[in-house]
């Protein structure tokens, strides 16, 4: 059975039923259809919120199709089920690059996933196309007040920084010539797209505690200069209403449900490469708010996701996680042990041994947090006894627990045996995560100690354009912000091919962003793109839908 078929064999419960377990009354809740509904944020209680179990799935570096932190995430959350623990999962809206790209759905996987999977992994409940609307809004403001003779702010053309996004790969949107067309077209600009998922508005609306909030943050947002100097905001535009306005629906978090009926929040989607890489702060602290334990995945490798979750996220929310659980698999274990993508299925004890060492650099990383950690094998068919035994002992000279789990081929019951590990782990956890850096330290300061502590990386680089850029935004008075950075997922330095456990290297930083309502400064490294592009062969050639309405190819 495909993914889809599996999602399909299985009909949804009312939403409403849902929403039962978790205390919602009825009339609370906005339904979307039967079985998706959006939260209102009174729902949020932060004394609960303090009692609660925070659990976070991270996962050492993947490969391409991604080791199943999503699918491990769902699992877990029904396995707690299973063991009468009341938990809600609280996830990361797909994006339709990665869907139409390289990943063809982002919902789970097997049995382990969540349910409408073609909604949520299409238009779902119109979250994404509200950012891009209140992303655009604002460039479109900003056109307007250069081309305006009598309200005009002076603002120079080319210091313009806001870029218009969009939920595509789109190669051919990144670098842009804006407003041809002569004197009513505008003056014409060098401009481009990030992607809806690494646009500042998508990372506002996931660190905003409220709709004020919100407001405030899109009024924040720094647009560019003019012509004297003096930077231009975009409340200076009277922008940040209507951009809220359009918001107002997309900051309500969305109700779902697993394959197993329990409850799953949907909300927010940033990237963990090119953005803060987990779901919003009101949807997790929503599902805190309603059960004893919240499972949340930060994406890509504990490098990005896990990194920026703690430091930035939790940070600013005030939470921290009691568990971290480290998903690996035999197969990205052999490919950093050399194994080509095509070759991983089969049994290569050498290349998986060659390969932990990547492994054990995620979790000397994330001890550096001081939370306890569990490593979760997420077993596939092709893995083989001697290979499992292998990873098994060595997590056990390593001193971390380790759980064979079975989500993707039998839901909650196949994890179990981790569910109980992280209940037990939990328990001992008596602190919350010490951060990486001081919000005082410099920024070069703060990716200094990522760049060592997290990567196992030497120093930190900067380009000429990277230096100017980091004289000017700290004279602007932005220094105490914490730093999101964009890498490759591919490897912990930014180099892709550098697999495993890299050692002797630096990190060199091409450009930043300044993110002044989200709050936080974007050390661009390497040469990792905030507009992707599609992948050779494009998920979207399998991916079509027949006359019944019947659709093919998503997974
Ligand atoms: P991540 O969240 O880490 O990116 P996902 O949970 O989305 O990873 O899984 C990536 C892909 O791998 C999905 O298509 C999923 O169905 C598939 N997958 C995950 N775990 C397994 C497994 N144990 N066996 C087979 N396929 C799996
Ligand atoms: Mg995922």
């Amino acid at each position: 059975m495909t993914e889809l078929q599996i999602a399909e064999s299985v009909t949804p419960k009312h939403i409403k039923e849902i929403a039962y377990k978790l205390g919602i009354p009825e009339e609370k809740l906005e339904y979307y259809g039967n079985t998706k509904a959006k939260l209102p944020l009174e729902g949020i209680d932060e004394k609960k919120v303090k009692q609660n179990t925070l659990i976070l799935v991270t996962a050492m570096t993947p490969t391409p199709p991604g080791e199943g932190k999503t699918t491990t995430s769902i699992g877990l959350v029904d396995a707690l089920n299973v063991l009468n623990k009341k938990a809600v999962v609280v996830l990361r809206e797909p994006s339709l690059g990665p869907v139409f790209g390289i990943k063809g759905g982002a919902a789970g996987g097997g049995w382990s996933q969540v349910i409408p999977m073609v909604d949520i992994n299409l238009h779902f409940t119109g979250d994404f196309h509200a950012i891009e609307k209140a992303n655009n809004l604002l460039s479109a403001l900003i056109e307007n007040n250069i081309q305006s003779k009598t309200r005009s702010l002076g603002i120079d053309p080319r210091t313009v920084v806001w870029k218009r996004c969009m939920d595509m790969n789109d190669r051919g949107l990144r670098n842009i010539v804006a407003a041809l067309g002569g004197k009513a077209g505008g003056v014409p600009r060098e401009t481009g797209f990030n992607i809806t998922a690494a646009s500042e508005i998508m990372a506002i609306l996931c660190l905003a505690s409220d709709l004020e909030d919100l407001k405030e943050r899109c009024g924040n947002i720094y647009i560019g200069d003019t012509w004297k100097g003096t930077p231009v905001y975009a409340k200076d535009l009277n922008a940040h209403g209507a951009m809220a306005v359009l918001l107002k629906d997309a900051i309500k978090p969305n109700l779902v449900q697993t394959l197993e009926g329990n409850p799953a929040i949907i909300h927010g989607g940033p990237f963990a490469n090119i953005a803060q890489g987990t779901n919003s702060i009101v949807a997790t602290k929503m599902g805190m708010s309603m059960r004893d334990y919240t499972v949340t995945e930060a994406g890509f490798g504990s490098d990005l996701g896990a990194e920026k979750f703690l430091n930035i996220k939790c940070r600013a929310a005030g939470i921290s996680p009691k568990t971290i659980v480290l998903v690996a698999t035999i197969r990205a274990l052999k490919y950093h042990g050399g194994k080509s993508l095509k070759d991983i299925t089969q049994e290569d004890v050498i290349a998986l041994k060659k390969g932990l060492p990547n492994l054990e650099r995620h979790i000397e990383s994330l001890k550096s947090f001081g939370i306890p950690i569990v490593v979760s094998i997420n077993a596939f068919k092709s893995d083989t006894d001697a290979e499992m035994q292998l990873v098994k002992e060595h997590c056990k000279t390593l001193g971390v627990p380790v759980a064979l789990s079975y989500g993707w081929e039998q839901g909650g019951k196949g994890c179990v045996d981790l569910a109980e590990k992280v209940v037990q782990a939990a328990n001992t956890c008596t602190q919350e995560f010490k951060p990486t850096y001081n919000l005082e330290d410099s920024i070069i300061g703060k990716m200094e100690k990522i760049c060592r502590t997290i990567y196992g990386g030497d120093s930190v680089v900067l380009s000429d354009v990277a230096k100017a850029q980091l004289r000017k935004y700290e004279a602007m008075g932005y220094s105490d912000f914490p730093v999101c950075m964009a890498k490759t997922e591919k490897s912990f330095s930014d180099d892709k091919k550098h697999l495993g456990r890299p050692v002797g290297f630096d990190v060199h930083i091409r450009e930043f962003e300044l993110a002044t309502g989200a709050g936080f400064i974007i050390p661009i490294a390497g040469n990792v793109l905030r507009m992707p592009g599609l992948p050779g062969i494009p998920a979207a050639e399998k991916i079509t839908i027949d006359k019944d309405g019947t659709i093919e190819g998503l997974f």
